[in-house]
């Protein structure tokens, strides 16, 4: 699984398309749930909570994981957060909820495609694993 995530990582800085770019294409079908020009909102194929979103943006601007992230970042980076709480909001999620963004190898990401993750419908335990 390791070999798999560092050639992802390496075809993704190369700027080649993501598993995500493909998701924003519709090349590759997935649920979504929310969408405007600079975002968008699917379910997340293997969901860890009741409700698992993952959130994006569709141009990566070199923005494979949040250590890359530079100023030029700023507003996507806000509007991802601001999107994190419309979606929770329509998804009902009126207990709370949580958002995760991985990063690298020591926080587990597989896919070199900033997102975040939108984890709700359940209690929550910190820390996490
Ligand atoms: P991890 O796989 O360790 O959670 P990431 O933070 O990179 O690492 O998360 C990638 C997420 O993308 C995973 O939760 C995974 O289930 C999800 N995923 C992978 N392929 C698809 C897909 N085709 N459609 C929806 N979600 C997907």
């Amino acid at each position: 699984r390791l070999q798999a995530v560092a050639k992802a990582k390496e075809a993704a800085e190369s700027g080649a398309p993501t598993l995500f770019d493909k998701i924003v294409s519709r090349q590759i079908p997935s649920t979504v749930v929310y969408e405007d020009d600079k975002v968008l909102a699917f379910r997340d194929i293997s969901p860890q909570a009741p409700v698992h979103i993952i959130i994006i943006p569709k141009d990566r601007d070199g923005l494979t994981q949040l250590s890359k992230a530079e100023e030029r970042h700023t507003e996507i980076l806000g509007h991802l957060m601001v999107t994190a709480a419309v979606v929770a909001k329509q998804e009902g999620l009126v207990d709370g909820f949580r958002v995760v963004v991985n990063d690298g190898v020591q926080g587990c990401q597989s896919v070199y495609h900033l997102h975040l993750h939108l984890l709700g419908g359940r209690q929550m335990n910190w820390p996490p694993g």
